[in-house]
């Protein structure tokens, strides 16, 4: 596929990226804009995203993934697990923006997993793979248990089942971001013991208008400061029915 970037209205975009303070080369632009052309393409046979407008799909998708750099450093990373990732966010945006992150993608959807391979295929995307599972099994697997930097998820579960999904996966000293919307405060009260009992601690909420748009938002930051006990997470579907 062919991208000629002079097609497509990218004001918006640049002026995201600018105030994100992240720069994209011209090859970036073009596999942001070749993920966005995969995406609509497979959105008409496949439920992947209810947003499809450019406009939209520029903020509510790729910037709104971008917005990690309000919380963490990329740079000062390596390994990035997204669950619940979905048609690829925030996982994917942040490969293509920072392509020496080596990222594993999890969805329990194997319709979307193989949509993600090709994603990675056609952008000639290294370093990433995805991977269809629960995040429950999956972080019962040695490969993957307590060996990221950052785990990262957005709109997946509330924080008190997000937390027993995503922690197990956190090796020590490194963090969980949730991206939330405004009113995660809440929700931050009712899983602070559940996070305490995985191991974690909640270390910030950072709150922001995502760029370009009037739109609240929320990264929750939680830094693993210990071990997550062996029980956890319990098995696939407990979380959700039984939150800690
Ligand atoms: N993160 C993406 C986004 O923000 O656009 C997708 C959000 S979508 C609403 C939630 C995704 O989480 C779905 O693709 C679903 O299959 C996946 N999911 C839900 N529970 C999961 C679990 N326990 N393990 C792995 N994936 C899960």
């Amino acid at each position: 596929m062919k991208i000629e970037l002079e097609k497509y209205d990218l004001q918006k975009f640049s002026e995201g990226l600018r105030e994100l303070e992240i720069d994209l080369s011209e090859k970036q632009m073009k596999q942001f804009m070749m993920y966005y052309e995969l995406l609509n393409e497979k959105n008409k046979v496949m439920n992947l995203t209810a947003i499809t407008e450019f406009s939209e799909v520029i903020s509510k998708h790729f910037l709104d993934s971008l917005s990690l750099v309000m919380a963490v450093e990329p740079e000062d990373l390596e390994t990035v697990i997204d669950v619940g990732t979905g048609a690829g966010f925030p996982g994917i945006p942040l490969k293509i923006a920072y392509p020496n992150l080596k990222i594993t993608l999890v969805d329990s959807l194997k319709k979307r997993v193989d949509f993600l391979n090709e994603v990675i295929l056609k952008l000639d995307l290294k370093g990433i793979k995805a991977v269809h599972g629960r995040a429950e099994d999956l972080a019962r697997e040695q490969k993957y248990r307590e060996s990221f930097d950052l785990c990262v998820s957005r709109a997946v579960a509330a924080l008190p089942v997000l937390s027993e999904y995503c922690l197990p996966f956190v090796g020590e000293g490194g963090l969980f971001v949730a991206y939330k919307a405004k009113d995660a405060e809440g929700e931050c009260r009712s899983a602070e013991s559940a996070v305490e009992l995985l191991g974690g601690v909640i270390a910030d909420m950072v709150l922001f208008s995502l760029p370009g748009t009037d739109l609240d938002r929320a990264l929750v930051v939680i830094e693993k400061e210990g071990h997550t006990p062996k029980a956890y997470p319990r098995k696939a579907g407990m979380p959700e029915k039984k939150p800690l």
